[in-house]
């Protein structure tokens, strides 16, 4: 996916985000959805703004609580996630068992 957004549909960036979140003016909301219409790349990516948006909203509203543990050793198997760059060099002895 290394496609662009097409120099035409640039402008519409910030209106879709407006758009989604249902904060676009009435004028501007009709000109993009004419614009929707005939584009299928932004299309895709009003769909893909709600999707994002609607996870978003959902996981802020559910935070998952993990166990410290659980939480410890599911860090330390995502390289680069937390945790320090020499974690992985170095025996961890408290994870020991
Ligand atoms: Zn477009």
């Amino acid at each position: 996916m290394s496609r662009t957004l097409p120099t035409r549909c640039r402008r519409w960036l910030d209106a879709i985000a407006l758009y989604v979140d249902g904060d676009l003016e009435a004028d501007l909301c009709r000109a993009l959805e004419a614009h929707l219409r005939q584009c299928p790349d932004c299309r895709l990516l009003v769909d893909t703004t709600r999707q994002t948006l609607y996870l978003y909203r959902a996981a802020s509203r559910y935070p998952v609580d993990l166990p410290p543990d659980v939480h410890r050793r599911l860090f330390a198997r995502l390289p680069g996630v937390g945790g320090t760059r020499s974690a992985a060099a170095r025996p961890n002895s408290e994870a020991q068992a």
